[in-house]
Order: C-alpha cells, then structure tokens, then sequence
C-alpha cells in the first residue's frame, strides 16, 4: 500500500469529487477511481468509471430500446461483496441513471456526432457490526468491465492508503 501524506486528502462529503484529477474535468478512457472510508461501523464504497468503458460509447441512446440497453449495463455496476463476518447490511445506494447522464435524450436537436465525456458514478454505504472483519471488499462488476483500471483510495481507521487495481481484479485488501 502507497501511504500519502495528510494534507493531499480531502475528505469530504463527495470524497471522489474532491481528488484533483476529478476536480479538473480530466477523464481517461480506461480509468476508473474509487474510494473506500471506513468510520467506525460506517462503510462507504465510491466507483466512478468513464461513461465509454461502461457503455463501451458515449453517444446518447437512439431510441428507447437503446435506452433500456444502456439502463441494463449500468446496473450492472452491482453492489460490493464484503465478509459475511463484518455483518454489513446496505444502507442506501446511488448510482447514474441514463436520464441523469444524458439530460437531453428526448431533444431532437443534440449533435450526434459529439462525444459526451461524462463518468459513470455509483456509492455505496454500510453498516457493519464487525468492521474489523472487513479484510477485503470485492467489486464483482471490474470483472465485467475488465478492460478498466482503476485507483482506489483507502481511509481507514489503521491508516489512509492508495492502490491500484490492474485489470479484471476485483479484490481491494484492507489489510
Ligand atoms: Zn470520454
């Protein structure tokens, strides 16, 4: 694990819109980044991915048959797999709904030909009743989108980290 120093983190209420890279408007194809804070019993899972690896396109849907296909794929951004052990129940979820990336799928007069650069988000909460068992959080879905690496940021009460995951892994370790 890849300790930082303090002042380089933000924490806040949308921790991955507060790391520089995000904050800038910068998105790389085939990038994802995701965080994960533990506060005592409290887990929060953050993924934002490039709309294109998600999609594999970053056009608006053509039809409402598109839509649905698109609806299909991010759902598959599925929720992280934890230890039985921690006892984790799911709190509450987020995730990109098509309406919300593309704000103007029923105009007629977008430019088809324009690319729309924008990220797939998703964020998950916990609450664990044995959060020292959490030694590892999966994300099934980077097995799906394996084509993505993704850099994960790590605030835990042993401490604050970085890793990254090369592609088709989908195990972050806490340990
Ligand atoms: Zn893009």
């Amino acid at each position: 694990m890849k300790r930082f120093a303090l002042r380089e983190m933000v924490v806040g209420l949308s921790l991955l819109a507060s790391l520089p890279a995000v904050a800038a408007g910068v998105h790389q194809h085939g990038l994802a980044k995701a965080a994960v804070v533990l506060e005592g019993e409290s887990l929060t899972v953050s993924f934002r991915a490039p709309l294109m690896d998600i999609l594999g396109t970053e056009q608006p849907p053509a039809d409402a048959a598109a839509q649905v296909r698109y609806e299909d794929r991010l759902k598959q951004v599925s929720e992280p797999l934890l230890p039985e052990s921690a006892e984790c129940l799911l709190n509450h979820a987020t995730r990109s709904r098509v309406t919300s990336l593309f704000p103007d799928v029923d105009s007629h007069d977008h430019d088809h030909d324009h690319s729309h650069h924008v990220d797939v988000e998703a964020e998950w909460t916990f609450q664990c009743r044995s959060p020292g068992e959490l030694t590892r959080i999966i994300l099934p879905f980077l097995d799906t989108f394996s084509g993505l690496t993704t850099e994960v940021v790590l605030l835990l009460p042993q401490g604050q980290g970085a890793i990254r995951l090369a592609p088709g892994n989908t195990r972050i370790p806490l340990e």
